[in-house]
C-alpha cells in the first residue's frame, strides 16, 4: 500500500479516537444527568412545600382558642342552669348550651382535621428533606466520577494529539492539508475503504475504472461524490484496531 494512504488511515484512526475523547468531555453522561434532573424535581417538590409549611399552624392556634373560650363559656353555663329563677331565663341558658356545644363539636371536627393535614405535610415535608439530602450525597458523587472520567479522557486526549501530530509530519503539507479539509467537511471522516466497488463513506458505487486504479494503488484516489480518499483492502486483511 501506498505509504500516504497508511499514514492517513493511521491518522484516521487517531482522528476517530480524538473525536470520541472529546465527544465525551463534551457530554453530560446519562448517569450524571438523571440523578442531576432527579435532584432538580425533588428540590422544585421540597421548596413548593417549605413555602406552605406551617401554614396551618395558626389557623389551629386560632380554632384552638375559640375551642377553649367556648368550653370555659360553656362550664358556666352549665353552673348557671339551677340557679336560674323562672323558665324564660332557663331557656335562653339552655339555648346558649346548645349553641356553645355545637361550636365545640365542630371545633373539635375542625381540629382533628387540621392536626391530620399539618402532620401529613410535616411528613411530606421531612420525607422530601430526607430525599434532597440524600440526592445531593449522589449528585456529588457522581460530578466526582465525571471529574475523574475527563481528567481520565483529557490525558487519552493529549496522548492522541501528541500522537496525531507525529504520524501528520509523514505526510506532504498539500495531502495533510487536503485529508484535514475533507474530514472538516465530512463528517471527521476523510479516508475511506471501498467494499464490493461501493466507497463506504457515502455508500455510492465508484467507477469501474477508477475501481480498478484503487487496486493498483499506485496514486491517491478519491470518491467522486463524497471526495474522500479511498483505498482497497481484501476482506481478510482486516484493518487492525
Ligand atoms: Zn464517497
Amino acid at each position: 500500500m501506498q505509504q500516504e494512504l497508511t499514514i492517513m488511515i493511521e491518522l484516521q484512526r487517531l482522528d476517530n479516537l480524538i473525536a470520541d475523547a472529546q465527544e465525551k468531555l463534551d457530554n453530560i453522561p446519562e448517569y450524571l444527568e438523571t440523578v442531576r434532573n432527579e435532584y432538580t424535581q425533588v428540590t422544585a417538590d421540597f421548596e413548593a412545600i417549605d413555602g406552605t409549611y406551617g401554614s396551618g399552624d395558626s389557623e389551629y392556634n386560632k380554632i384552638s382558642a375559640d375551642y377553649e373560650e367556648h368550653k370555659a363559656l360553656l362550664e358556666k353555663a352549665n353552673k348557671k342552669l339551677p340557679e336560674v329563677k323562672n323558665n324564660k331565663e332557663y331557656e335562653a341558658v339552655l339555648k346558649e348550651v346548645d349553641t356553645l356545644k355545637k361550636n365545640i363539636s365542630e371545633a373539635e371536627i375542625k381540629l382533628v382535621q387540621l392536626s391530620e393535614t399539618n402532620d401529613a405535610q410535616k411528613k411530606q415535608y421531612e420525607e422530601l428533606k430526607g430525599k434532597k439530602a440524600e440526592l445531593e450525597k449522589i449528585v456529588a458523587e457522581k460530578e466526582a466520577q465525571k471529574n475523574e472520567e475527563d481528567s481520565e479522557l483529557a490525558g487519552k486526549l493529549k496522548k492522541y494529539l501528541a500522537e496525531r501530530d507525529k504520524v501528520s509530519k509523514g505526510l506532504k503539507k498539500s495531502i495533510l492539508t487536503k485529508y484535514d479539509r475533507i474530514r472538516n467537511a465530512r463528517n471527521n471522516l476523510a479516508i475511506v475503504r471501498v467494499e464490493d466497488e461501493t466507497c463506504t463513506g457515502c455508500y455510492i458505487k465508484v467507477p469501474p475504472q477508477l475501481y480498478v486504479e484503487i487496486i493498483k494503488d499506485t496514486s491517491l484516489k478519491e470518491c467522486p461524490n463524497c471526495q474522500r480518499f479511498l483505498y482497497f483492502k481484501k476482506d481478510e486483511e482486516e484493518q487492525g484496531e
